[in-house]
Parts: structure tokens; sequence; C-alpha cells
């Protein structure tokens, strides 16, 4: 019998099981990053342990659609309060000294959605089946003001089109934020607009025709709140009721409680079954967010400093998704060497083989025991600390062998590649190939050096000079020697 895949669900406060309307097919939502930067690696927690739920469900046998979106207009700075108010992040790193390279807020999306996808694969995480972005799903959104102004449950104002939160019986479920003491405190930054109905009143669609990225509507041009586009989305590629919502813990209030209104009133179902949200990385006991300035991307990190990427994958599985977890680099070594000595073993089980190991099918070995309590583990709620104990008691047993006859080494691989498949963390061939491969942000430094040299050369200083300048605007500092330029990232935090 495979083991129930419970998780803590944030809607009943309860740790529950994990169940699918179409059984044995997961339809599962993660909220996606923002692309006005780099993510950090706290970003990264959220999505490590998505990918892990993907995992798990794949080892049950289920089939899994994974949708996460990439949130490309309409996520403003205040985005702790329902009606967001400041400015929308893509503009502001457009205005930045960071934004001065990009032509355009497209270019500027465009590249950090490459940056995100590659830090994505880095990280050895499952490719999602759908990884829509906001603005290309503007008419489904349009559709959706339309259809809640019709049911008497939005309504035009000068600024915007809103949604009225009295309409919704239910707002404040998944958070607790009921009465109406509590919706004051977790509006407190609303936008002012003496049309609102009700202060806590959230943006579907904002008016702006000086905006950089708008769209024409049935309410002139503007651009959708954020809180619409994963409603939107989730429903177009998933229907109506999904089985499993995730983010992290400051999606619950207010992004997540909006999707809820939303979603609900526009299709009179339950938005979704199950959801989960994943405890902020911190660090030195505050948040890691790019606001704080406290943050690690992955790229500095293995990069700069000369991590292995599935170290950090490793770090950042090795508390469970419920509890906080504190960022240090002494954790992060201490997380290297266990991935170090997994790869060793793994490439001797290969080089017994005559083959990678991946190439190998999953199957029943004697150590079944260890692999079978890492997956009850994960189904616990995900129970990482255990499950990545058992993962090192498989690989210390493999360490010990001396040599291994090809029977043996059969075995082993199978082992591997089912834990591999579990946790992700030795690596396959795709992410061996492209961690060796430059990041798209190293290819444009190094061009940008050999810009340099060639104006050196041709003794035009005021562009070397210039080159320099772009690159030390982009936190690339040069450093010179008789033996050619190197680069480095200025450290972010
Ligand atoms: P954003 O790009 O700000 O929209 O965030 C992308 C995802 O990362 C969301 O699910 C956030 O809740 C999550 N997130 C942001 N900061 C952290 C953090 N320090 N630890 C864990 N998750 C985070
Ligand atoms: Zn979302």
């Amino acid at each position: 019998m495979p083991p129930t895949f419970k998780l803590y669900d944030t809607m009943t406060r309860t740790v529950k099981p994990l169940e699918t309307v179409e059984p044995g097919h997961l339809r599962f939502y993660c909220c996606g990053p923002t692309v006005y930067s780099h993510a950090h690696i706290g970003n990264f927690r959220t999505f490590v342990n998505a990918d892990l739920v993907v995992r798990v469900a794949q080892a049950l046998g289920w089939r899994v659609t994974y949708v996460s979106n990439i949130t490309d207009v309409g996520h403003l700075t205040q985005d702790d309060a329902a009606d967001a108010g400041g400015e929308d992040k893509m503009a502001r790193a457009l205005a930045s000294k960071d934004g001065e390279r990009f032509n355009s807020v497209w270019e500027l999306a465009e590249h950090y959605e490459q940056g995100f996808r590659n830090d994505w694969n880095r990280l050895n995480l499952r490719e999602p089946e759908v990884r829509p972005r906001a603005t290309q799903h503007m008419r489904e959104q349009i559709l959706a003001v339309e259809e809640l102004i019709s049911q008497g449950r939005a309504y035009e104002t000068p600024t915007g089109v809103y949604f009225s939160v009295d309409s919704f019986e239910d707002y404040g479920k998944l958070s607790g934020n009921r009465s109406r003491d509590d919706l004051k405190v977790a509006v407190r930054e609303v936008v002012q607009d003496d049309n609102k109905r009700n202060p806590a009143d959230f943006a579907l669609w904002k008016k702006d025709d000086k905006h950089l990225m708008q769209w024409h509507s049935p309410w002139g041009w503007g651009f959708p709140g954020w809180h619409l586009e994963c409603s939107c989305m989730a429903r177009a590629y998933l229907g109506d009721t999904i089985d499993l919502h995730a983010g992290g813990e400051d999606l619950v209030f207010p992004h997540h409680e909006c999707e809820i209104a939303q979603s609900e009133s526009l299709t009179g179902k339950s938005f979704s079954n199950h959801w989960m949200h994943v405890r902020f990385l911190q660090v030195d006991g505050e948040k890691m967010a790019k606001s704080a300035g406290n943050f690690y991307t992955l790229r500095e990190l293995v990069d700069v400093r000369g991590f292995d990427p599935l170290a950090v994958r490793y770090a950042l599985l090795a508390t469970p998704y419920g509890k906080p977890l504190n960022f240090t680099l002494t954790n992060l070594e201490a997380a290297e060497r266990h991935v170090r000595r997994a790869r060793s073993a793994a490439q001797r089980v290969s080089e017994a083989l005559g083959k990678p190991f991946h190439q190998v099918e999953p199957g029943p070995t004697r150590w079944d025991r260890v692999y079978d309590e890492a997956l009850e583990a994960l189904c616990d709620d995900l129970n990482t600390s255990v499950a990545l104990a058992r993962f090192l008691e498989a690989i210390k047993d493999l360490t010990k062998e001396e040599s291994w006859t090809p029977e043996e080494a059969v075995e082993a691989a199978r082992l591997l590649r089912r834990f591999e498949d579990l946790l992700g963390l030795i690596g396959g061939e795709r992410t061996s190939e492209e961690a060796a491969e430059p990041t798209e942000d190293a290819a444009w430094i190094e061009q940008k050096i050999n810009e340099r040299a060639e104006a050196k050369k041709a003794k035009n200083f005021a562009r070397a000079d210039a080159i320099r300048a772009e690159l030390d605007a982009a936190g690339i500092e040069l450093r010179d020697s008789p033996s050619g330029t190197e680069w480095v990232r200025r450290p972010q935090a």
C-alpha cells in the first residue's frame, strides 16, 4: 500500500490527505515570480518545496499538471495591502540604475524571466506543464472583470474597477481576516479613492494611460490588478476547481484571499481544495527580501562564491517548509559536503555500470526500506528532515562498498535513480550539462569584456570606460591583470 500523501492545509488549519478531484491526477498551481529582478533564494525556497510536491505525487504514480506563472505586469510595491498602492515593480525596475541597460520594460521582463529559468534548471526543478505569463492572458482578465461587474460584485470608479468585498460573504476565510477591525489593519495602505464603497475593496483593473504596459479595455487604457491574473490562468489551464494551490506565506493575505473571492464569484465553485504556504527563508531572523537588502541570489552563490547549485537545493530543503529556515553560509557548506558525497558515490556506481546511473530504470532493491521511509516521511507533510536523513543513510551504505559486481551496480543504480527522482539532489545529465554552460548573464558580461578589450586596442578609451561603467551599473566589477580581465559580481546583501 503506498502511503497517503498528507499536507497542512492553510484553509482548514489541519494536516489532511491531498485529495484530487480526478483520481490519480493532481492539478497544481503555484504562484510564480515577478520578473523585475533576479529571484532570490528565499523565492526558491517556495519553488523547491512546490517541486517536491510534484516529485512525491509522481513517486506515488500520479499524473501531475503543474502550472506556475510569470508575473510581468501589475504587481505593485505595497503588496501587503489588498488594494495595493505604490509603483508597478516592473516600471520602477526600468527606471532604476540597473534598468538603464534595457530598451523597454518588455526587454527587462524577458531578461529576468530567462535568468529565472536558468536558476530553475540549475536547482533541478521539474519543468511545469505550463508557465503562463500575465501579459499573455489579458483577454481572460478583461472578460473576468466584465463578468464580475455584471454579477454586481465589481464596480467602476474614476481610478479603476474594484471588487466589492462585501459582496463575497466568505472574504477572509483563508487568512482569518474576517472582522472589520482585522480587515482595516490588513488594508492600511490601500489606494485612496473616495468613490470606493469600502476601503478594503481591491482593484481588478487600474486605469492608467501613462503606464508602460497598458491595454485597451471597456474602462479605457490600463492594466489588471495583480490578484486577477492567477484566478484567470489557474482556471484557463486547470479548470474551475484545482486540487492544490501554493505560494510563500506572504501570499495568504491579500493575494490568495483575493484570488478566492474572484474565482469563487466567477465559477460558483470552490477554487482550490488544498492550500499550501511555505514559511519564509530568513537571514538573521528577518525575512529574506529584496526590500530589506539581505538576500542572496543563486548566481551570486554559484557564479561568484562557487557553490554547487544542488547544495543550495539541499540547504533549502533541510528544514521542513512549515518552519522558518535561517539561511547561513555555514549550513550551505555542510549541504555541499552531503551533495558532493552523493555525487561521488553516484559516479562510482556509474563507472561500475559502464553508463550513467540515470539510464537504469528505477526498480526494487535491497535498500527499499530506506527509500520507502524517505517517501513516507515526505508524504507526512513533506518531512524533509527525515527524508534527507534516509537519503544520506543510503549514500553512506553505497560509499562503504569497495567494488561492485555488474549486478550489484545495477541494483545500486536503481536505488540512486529512485532517490534522484524523489529528491533531485544528485543531478541528472540535463543538470550537469546546463550547470557547465555559462548563464545568459555571464555570456553578456563576457561579450562586454571582449568589446572593452577591442576598444582599448583601438585606443578608444572613452568607449572602454563607458563599458566598464555599464558593467559597474549592473553590479559587475572588473579586475584587470596581465593575464586578462576577470569579473566579479558585487555581493548584493
Ligand atoms: P514574488 O517574486 O515577490 O512575487 O515572489 C515569488 C514567490 O516567492 C512567492 O510565492 C512568495 O511568497 C515567495 N517568497 C518571497 N520571499 C520569500 C522568502 N523569504 N522565503 C520563502 N518564500 C518567499
Ligand atoms: Zn498568484
